[in-house]
């Protein structure tokens, strides 16, 4: 797909999202709409930091999950990263 095609749909590349037309690109992760966008402004406050990996989580937040889902998600990478001991 040609950036900024005029007749072709930019679709948002969340994980539900139905929005096309998006202004916003990233070569990595695709279209996002603006919607999503400002939820993941807000992710990124909370996650202090915007590496692949955190984007790419949010990326796969379904569009309409609250912030308890993110924090979900946050405790899930933590987990992750500081397994228990077993
Ligand atoms: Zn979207």
């Amino acid at each position: 797909m040609i950036v900024g095609d005029p007749m072709g749909v930019m679709p948002c590349a969340r994980e539900g999202c139905e929005h096309i037309m998006c202004r916003r690109y990233n070569s990595h992760h695709g279209y996002i709409c603006e919607e999503c966008f400002a939820d993941l402004v807000v992710f990124l406050a909370e996650r202090d930091g915007s590496s692949v990996k955190i984007v790419e989580a949010f990326m796969n937040i379904p569009v309409g999950s609250n912030q308890y889902a993110f924090r979900e998600q946050a405790k899930k990478d933590a987990d992750e990263l500081f397994p228990e001991c077993k």
